[in-house]
């Protein structure tokens, strides 16, 4: 065992045993780990082990089972997203594609920051559904899918109308349309926002304000590619998706 210092962001626990948990935190310097806390309800740790909490941990990490926290600080939550059940299912929902995307003990302090930054967004209030959409676009590649928004599969012509081709997983221009009768006729908006959140910076994000039905259209077909590609059905996401469902039989009623 190897006793280490690092910001972790704490994903979920779960109840283990009487009064012990096990909890799941993603650590800048030692990737995801499962972390065993003894007497958990007593433990002066059990205000930290709580998801979407970050601190500075002192641990000791075990290559071969559970591993240990000795001890914290500088603790920090998210009140802002917490505060809305809205965000607080997007948030949580992000923590779990994370968590889904990388397996556990592998170093990857890029996805550790860029899920920070994200949650950071969040919480100062940018539109967490397009943010989600960012997210979920970039972290395509820690599944193993390489998608080119970017240009056409045949000619490799950009800045044109684009549709996406499932049969050839790539964008077809008009000109090239017909390679595929399936092809899935988007809003040529949609493969140039994902263009865009492939490449986006996040000083970038601020700008972004998209329309109500450009963001259904976006949920729609990036749906449809983890469908296809990802194949993962996460707990969070179907609340996300019963929620929208709720969210608009609100609107409807007031
Ligand atoms: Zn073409």
């Amino acid at each position: 065992m190897v006793m280490q210092e690092t910001r972790g962001l704490i994903l979920y626990n779960r109840n283990f045993r009487e009064d012990d948990k096990l909890v799941k935190i993603f650590t800048e310097a030692a990737g995801k780990r499962m972390f065993f806390v003894k007497h958990a309800s007593r433990s002066k740790l059990a205000s930290v082990i709580q998801p979407l909490v970050i601190a500075d941990f002192i641990v000791k990490v075990n290559d071969e089972g559970l591993s240990y926290i000795e001890d914290y600080g500088q603790v920090r939550t998210f009140h802002g997203i917490q505060s809305d059940i809205f965000s607080l299912a997007y948030a949580t929902y992000l923590l779990s594609l994370a968590d889904a995307a990388i397996t556990d003990g592998t170093y990857d302090p890029h996805l550790f920051a860029f899920l920070v930054k994200t949650l950071d967004l969040m919480e100062q209030g940018l539109d967490y559904e397009v943010l989600t959409n960012i997210f979920e676009i970039q972290i395509l590649e820690r599944f193993g899918v390489s998608l080119n928004f970017h240009d056409c599969l045949v000619c490799h012509q950009v800045g044109q109308a684009f549709d996406f081709s499932f049969t050839y997983a790539g964008l077809l221009c008009p000109q090239h349309y017909d390679r595929d009768p399936r092809r899935s006729h988007l809003n040529p908006n949609v493969p140039y926002l994902l263009n865009k959140f492939q490449h986006m910076q996040f000083s970038e994000l601020k700008q972004i304000r998209l329309q109500p039905g450009i963001k259904k259209e976006l949920r729609d077909f990036i749906d449809q590619i983890y469908e296809e590609y990802v194949g993962i059905h996460l707990k969070s996401k179907k609340f996300i998706d019963d929620l929208q469902g709720w969210g608009h039989m609100m609107q409807k009623n007031s």
